[in-house]
């Protein structure tokens, strides 16, 4: 099976073409990722007008570059997938309406994707894994321990109560002037820090035994610390990003630790060690990875973390889940509408707390 791939919900425009074999095996025969970050730099943020237009002008484009290239046209596909949700409705237009129109014209199946269940599935890209895994999503929209028991059965332990973990990067490395986006900036600085010890930060929800993250304490306490600074210099951002990502890390390693004992007594007949996957954006990160690995390994699970280029948004993720679904069935009509909010799992989220 042979699917095309559409994303554009947040900031980057990507198009992939994804085939799966017979034995299961997955060839990404084309790929194309367009960034915006010089864009919406100046403002320090995603501006969602500016990605809408910059998505629209391009999805067209991009699209046929990598049909191109992988030497197909529409007609040679089984199918055509899009990220529908959750994200900005004008981005997430671009993708859904460009796989409507080829869907229409090839007359191809058309996959409506979780931009979500997209990142879920991003390990089984490069690598063979095997169904049920333990999730930790960090994007820079979502966080949250999900049980991955196959395509469309998605259970969330938690999510954040507040900020996502990437939103605490990203309004740290603003108060200090890191530049956009947050994340790699703070990474950077990071590495230059002589004191990362520094700056006393807490271990948010210390005594919750729940699997849910709050960061916004983090982020006040940070700020704190940079406004007692007079005249800070790099050596100060360097030790206060540290100091930040250690937290962030600690956090992470702490509620993902209460995940994978509920995991380990659900699935007790699997053998060790687990898996514990780690997605999205700030699954990048190296501290964070660090941190995870050691957490896993005291709980007999093993870290599986996809290469950096799949843990930031791209489409080969979307194609992937596209062929999945497209070999269940679970194809869509031309009325599969945008969804700016989309959890994981329906029906847990009707109890969750926040958006998450
Ligand atoms: P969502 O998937 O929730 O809609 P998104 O697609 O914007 O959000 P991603 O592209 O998965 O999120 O990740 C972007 C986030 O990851 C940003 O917040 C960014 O700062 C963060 N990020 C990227 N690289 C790193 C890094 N090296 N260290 C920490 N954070 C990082
Ligand atoms: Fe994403």
């Amino acid at each position: 099976l042979t699917v095309l791939g559409l994303e554009s919900s947040c900031d980057d425009t990507a198009a992939a073409v994804l085939r799966r074999h017979g034995d299961g095996r997955i060839e990404i025969l084309a790929e194309a990722v367009v960034g915006q970050n010089s864009a919406h730099a100046p403002f320090g943020g995603v501006v969602p007008e500016i990605a809408a237009r910059a998505h629209a002008e391009r999805m067209d484009g991009l699209a046929a570059g990598v049909l191109k290239e992988a030497g197909l046209t529409p007609f040679d596909l089984d199918g055509v997938a899009a990220t529908a949700g959750p994200g900005l409705i004008g981005g997430v237009m671009a993708a859904l309406m460009t796989a409507k129109g080829i869907s229409l014209g090839a007359d191809l199946p058309l996959l409506a994707v979780n931009h979500l269940e997209g990142h879920a599935l991003s390990p089984r890209l490069t690598q063979s894994l095997a169904f049920p895994y333990l999730l930790l999503l960090v994007s820079g929209g979502h966080t949250q321990l999900v049980i991955v028991e196959g395509v469309g059965r998605m259970t969330r332990l938690g999510s954040t109560l507040d900020d996502a973990a990437g939103e605490a990067f990203d309004k740290t490395a603003k108060v200090m002037g890191l530049g956009f986006p947050g994340g790699p900036a703070v990474e950077r600085y990071a590495q230059d820090a002589e004191a990362p010890d520094r700056f006393p930060l807490p271990l948010m929800l210390a005594r919750d035994t729940s699997c849910n993250f709050s960061f916004a304490g983090l982020k006040t306490a940070a700020r704190r610390h940079w406004d007692g600074l007079d005249a800070p210099d790099d050596r100060d951002r360097a030790d206060l990003a540290a100091s930040m990502q250690a937290a962030i890390a600690r956090h992470l390693a702490q509620r993902a630790g209460r995940a994978m004992e509920i995991f380990k007594t659900r699935f007790e007949t699997l053998d060790a060690p687990l898996p514990l996957v780690a997605a999205g954006g700030v699954a990048s990160n190296t501290a964070v990875r660090a941190a995870l690995e050691a957490e896993a390994q005291r709980h007999g699970f093993a870290l599986i973390a996809p290469p950096l280029k799949y843990c930031t948004d791209n489409a080969a993720m979307i194609a992937l889940a596209g062929v999945e679904r497209l070999a269940l069935g679970l194809t869509n009509g031309l009325d599969a509408p945008a969804r700016p909010r989309w959890p994981l799992d329906q029906d847990a989220a009707a109890q969750a707390p926040a958006s998450g």
